[in-house]
């Protein structure tokens, strides 16, 4: 990506909480370019509206104008939108999403001192999920029961496969769960070069090719074809290894990994995997898995580190540069307004996209408010703490300006 000293930025602020975070986040963005690059560099911030904003300009929740403008300036930041309730209606962020076909959805979660978790070792957290984003049952394509569709699918099934002796009945709806290889290696290639450019040991691939043999097992297989262009070594060669030196020359996979310069990979079962990071959260570090898998593993995670108003989230296709990094809360209607929502969600996506336009200090110095705000308890109420959302932005903006 070829950043310029100003580049524009689309932003937007979203519904509900979007209106109480976004300003603050903001706010925060542009005191910490200036304290690290002066007038030297700065953000270009370009307004676009979706969602409620929109409709009420234009009676469209996404105008095409908002697309063709986040399709044009490549980089976006976004709060929350509302999904309208009503049948007719997709979500607008899976619309954005395979409109610009924003492949990966990546989400890091990382433990900060001082947050509480419902876990024992939440300092040991500290995962990268690679959720692919445009396939899978996910992708919505359903037929509703007993629609000339879902019907025509059904006895199309019962015919090819011969599956009459399973119970199927007439009535059923249908989805459908397209997986391709094509889809998965873009994927997985995405999280081998994210642990090549964070020196990660580990890349673990997560699915329920077990009992889905084509599509989740399809996953694995494809995934595992993309592992072997890459410094790699599997379970299967490390026992080989750990067999013919001894297991003092190669204590673990990671030693290994850490020592030879390569990356451990393996595959987890996704019910066995969401076990794991509740006991021994530590064994992983990058993990590649599919649409469903990661939507559930993405919160079970948060919810180990502080929840979702800390959990930054970003989707990005790394071939044509487009991505939009956004809090992963949705509109919290319950407390919209009242500025107390915690924009650690929105500002940790911010440090996501400083980190994509290579504007690494940007983001240390924020990070490091964080981490220093909230081992001193400061933070606000989900967090179990009393600061409203501006008043905790000010704490990370006063120790933005401490520094030299
Ligand atoms: P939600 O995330 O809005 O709220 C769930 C709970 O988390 C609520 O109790 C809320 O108060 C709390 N919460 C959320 N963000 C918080 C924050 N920053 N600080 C403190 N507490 C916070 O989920 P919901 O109620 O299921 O959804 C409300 C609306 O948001 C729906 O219209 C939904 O479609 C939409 N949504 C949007 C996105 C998105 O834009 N990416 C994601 C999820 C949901």
């Amino acid at each position: 990506l070829i950043v310029p000293d100003a580049p524009t930025i689309n932003y937007i602020s979203g519904d509900g909480v979007g209106q109480d975070i976004f300003p603050q986040a903001k706010r925060l963005f542009d005191v910490a370019v200036e304290q690290v690059y002066g007038n030297h560099k700065k953000i270009e911030w370009h307004q676009c509206f979706a969602g409620q904003e929109s409709f009420e300009m234009n009676g469209q929740y996404l105008s095409d104008e908002t697309v063709a403008e986040i399709s044009e300036n490549l980089v976006t930041l976004k709060g929350p939108l509302m999904t309208p309730v009503g049948e007719g209606f997709r979500s607008l962020n899976v619309t954005l999403r395979q409109k610009l076909d924003l492949y990966a959805c990546v989400r890091p979660v990382e433990y900060f001192d001082g947050i509480e978790s419902p876990i024992k070792n939440p300092q040991n957290v500290d995962i990268t999920i690679f959720r692919e984003n445009t396939e899978d049952i996910y992708a919505g394509i359903e037929f509703a029961s007993r629609t000339p569709e879902a019907q025509k699918l059904i006895k199309f099934i019962s015919n090819e496969l011969q599956i009459n002796k399973i119970r199927f009945p007439e009535s059923s709806a249908i989805g459908v769960k397209p997986v391709s290889p094509e889809g998965t290696k873009r994927l997985v290639r995405a999280a081998f070069d994210e642990a090549l450019k964070k020196s990660k040991q580990r890349v673990t691939f997560v699915h329920k090719g077990n009992i889905m043999k084509f599509t989740e097992g399809g996953f694995r297989k494809w995934a595992y074809e993309i592992a072997s262009d890459y410094p790699t070594f599997t379970k299967l060669e490390f026992d080989q290894i750990k067999a013919k030196s001894g297991i003092e020359a190669a204590k673990d996979a990671k030693g290994l990994a850490l020592s030879e310069g390569k990356i451990f990979v393996d595959d987890v079962i996704a019910d066995n995997f969401l076990q794991q990071i509740i006991i021994h959260p530590e064994n992983f570090e990058i993990v590649a898995t599919l649409n469903l898998n990661g939507d559930y593993i993405s919160d079970a995670l948060a919810a180990e580190v502080g929840g979702i108003g800390i959990a930054p989230g970003a989707n990005i296709n790394f071939e044509t540069g487009h991505a939009i990094f956004e809090a992963t809360h949705g509109t919290a209607p319950d407390i919209a307004g009242q500025g107390k929502a915690n924009p650690s969600s929105l500002i940790l996506s911010g440090l996501m996209m400083f980190d994509y336009l290579g504007w690494t200090e940007v983001s240390k110095i924020i990070k490091k408010a964080m981490v220093d705000a909230f081992k001193e308890g400061r933070c606000t109420s989900d967090l179990g703490g009393s600061m409203s959302t501006s008043e905790f932005t000010d704490v990370l903006i006063s120790h933005i300006q401490m520094k030299p």
